[in-house]
């Protein structure tokens, strides 16, 4: 999956995300990426997140709409993605042999990104310049 959230000059938000689907997919599954609230979620009075990974857990926890009321209800982004990614884990065992990341931004501006496999990376542009993370540096 690539996901992009985005905030322009005038601090209004908006996402996209697109992806193959999951290796070995069942003809017809439907993954949580085109499914808003799921792989993506955005409201600009408050922040956008988007997933990648294991679409039928992300699903399951509606993330991307999870990350974005936690943001509401005052978490910071980085927060937020980690909370949506450990409830996950107390949700569904077995849930680390999948690999789950989220990615947000509030309406400030804040970022933030989370995820326990290796192999997840994002990128951010701010302020001119460009940063590679990758989610070795994210675990905690
Ligand atoms: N989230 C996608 C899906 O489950 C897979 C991916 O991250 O590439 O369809």
């Amino acid at each position: 999956t690539i996901s992009m959230l985005a905030i322009d000059a005038n601090g209004d938000l908006s996402g996209a995300c697109t992806t193959s689907g999951a290796a070995f997919k069942m003809h017809g599954r439907v993954g949580d990426s085109p499914i808003i609230g799921a792989g993506l979620f955005c409201d600009n009075e408050v922040g956008g997140a988007a997933s990648t990974g294991m679409g039928e857990l992300v699903m399951k926890t509606v993330g991307s709409f999870l990350v974005v009321e936690l943001m509401r209800n005052g978490m910071s982004p980085q927060k937020a993605c980690e909370e949506a990614v450990h409830r996950i884990a107390k949700k569904i065992p077995g849930y680390q042999k999948f690999q789950i990341g989220y990615i947000a931004i509030n309406k400030a501006g804040e970022t933030g990104a989370y995820c326990i496999h290796p192999g997840f990376n994002y990128a951010l542009w701010k302020d001119g310049q460009n940063t590679l993370t990758d989610a070795e540096s994210l675990f905690k």
